[in-house]
């Protein structure tokens, strides 16, 4: 039986009944992964050794009959821009390619029970939508080696969706979790932000970034959110919210909700394949019982250009930090100005120069009011669309990606294309909201396509309700 391809609730089931051990489980994934890491490169960090011990320790403890929580023993991948205390987290950067935490995340710390298998591949700093710009190498996409598995967390999608992880954390500052989802046809949620812990996160936009679950199915979603989300004081933004228990929204049930589509994202530039199946989602959520709302967000035309000065502003403050003195590498020279500058100059990738040098434009005397003032602005206009929006409906229903997944070196020469790939999901954190993508078909090509669903605000629950009755449709 093999036991990589299968989900978090399937195995916790296996190893509770004792059908399996932990060790069989662990050396399985192994196993797969020696089969496959070479072509898809989906970490950078592999942690065989203290997985093998980890796996030990469950066991002993089944064998003792004491009872083992959800994720326990289940292998996963976690991004490396999250810290894992004793583990080297590069954020897929030369800057810090030495760099070992002296902590955990919070979000590892919750998920201490689950067995890592490693530290998954990214776009350097999280900066990018296909993992080309990871310093190491890049990831390929598991359902065509030739294509991109999306980005940042491409890693940590494609280590899920090609049986080297059996669930990942991602984070995703303006698509980062549901673009490669929807690339690699999975399931990846980004919650509200406040709703998981960002303290060991290593900052790339502070006010964007969130963490979320990469799955194999809705279920094993609400797993990873019951286990991360939740009120944490080492992260003041943070939220105090009582967290549901998610798994009580596993219903296949959607009468009476009202689904939004908004009209700006069904428009030109749209790949008609990805347009026909995300209409294909409406039409079925119709005939369950669920209410097709056509709506607008009228701002979303300016949602890329928005995202793109506060993102890279935060940026530049939030990397000030990799000066050659506090962290990481350092490149001399012959005083402390030649120091830092030969470190940065040496150690930071193109994209994320170039985020750098666009974030201190944007904040620069005389810039600061013409752009990074007027995007805080227009951020506000954004989060009053879909205030309004959902005045009227419960979700709004999007496709995930203009297109699916596209060849390894198609777009690296235009950082703008690049970042049209975003289009659809960065209004989602300009507005702190949850999005989640999920699994929708498949392009005449045998790509998977995604779409999208946004909740309100700490609405995570209601989004899982529709995304379970989705999936069960299938
Ligand atoms: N692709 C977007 C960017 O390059 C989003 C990245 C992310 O969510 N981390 O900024």
């Amino acid at each position: 039986m093999s036991l990589y391809d299968k989900t978090a609730h399937e195995l916790h089931e296996l190893l509770t009944t004792k059908k399996i051990s932990a060790a069989e489980l662990t050396a399985d994934i192994f196993n797969h992964v020696d089969a496959v890491e070479d072509k898809i490169g989906a970490y950078l960090t592999i942690t065989r050794d203290k997985a093998t011990a980890h796996a030990k320790l469950i066991d002993e403890k089944i064998s003792r009959g004491e009872k083992i929580s959800a994720l326990e023993g289940i292998p996963c991948a976690i991004k490396d821009n999250i810290c894992t205390k004793g583990i080297k987290t590069t954020c897929a950067s030369k800057i810090l390619e030495n760099f070992v935490p002296p902590y955990d995340a919070t979000v590892y710390k919750k998920l201490s029970s689950s067995i890592l298998i490693g530290k998954a591949n990214m776009d350097e700093f999280a900066m990018g939508s296909s993992t080309e710009n990871s310093a190491y190498h890049t990831t390929h996409n598991p359902h065509d080696l030739e294509r991109v598995p999306g980005g940042s967390s491409g890693g940590s999608t494609a280590a899920v969706a090609g049986g080297e992880a059996i669930f990942s954390l991602g984070s995703d500052t303006g698509g980062s979790i549901r673009q490669p989802a929807s690339f690699c046809g999975v399931v990846g949620f980004k919650p509200t932000y406040g709703r998981v812990s960002r303290y060991g996160l290593v900052a790339f936009a502070s006010s964007l970034d969130q963490i979320g679950p990469i799955t194999r199915d809705v279920t094993d979603c609400a797993l990873v959110l019951n286990a991360i989300c939740g009120h944490d004081e080492m992260d003041s933004t943070s939220t105090a919210a009582p967290v549901p228990d998610f798994t009580k929204s596993l219903i296949a049930d959607v009468k009476g909700l009202k689904i939004g589509l908004p009209k700006e994202y069904f428009v030109k530039g749209i790949d008609p394949e990805i347009e026909t199946a995300v209409r294909n989602v409406a039409k079925k959520y119709e005939q369950l019982g669920a209410e097709i709302i056509e709506l607008s967000l009228p701002h979303t035309e300016y949602a890329i250009a928005t995202y793109y000065i506060i993102a890279p502003a935060e940026a530049a403050t939030n990397l000030e930090r990799y000066d050659g003195v506090s962290y990481g590498a350092r490149v001399d020279g012959a005083d402390v100005v030649e120091m830092m500058t030969n470190t940065r100059t040496e150690k930071f990738g193109a994209e994320v120069k170039r985020r750098i040098m666009i974030g201190n434009y944007a904040l620069s005397a005389g810039y600061y009011d013409a752009y990074y003032l007027k995007a805080l602005k227009v951020r506000t206009l954004i989060q009053k669309d879909f205030i309004d929006a959902f005045e009227n409906v419960d979700l709004i229903l999007t496709p995930t990606t203009p297109n699916a997944a596209f060849k390894i070196g198609e777009m690296t020469a235009d950082p703008l294309k690049m970042y049209l790939q975003d289009i659809c999901t960065v209004p989602v954190n300009l507005a702190g909201l949850p999005g989640v993508s999920i699994p929708c078909g498949v392009t005449k090509n045998n790509l998977p396509i995604g779409f999208q669903l946004i909740g309100k605000a700490l609405d995570e629950a209601t989004i899982i309700k529709a995304a379970f009755t989705y999936e069960n449709t299938l």
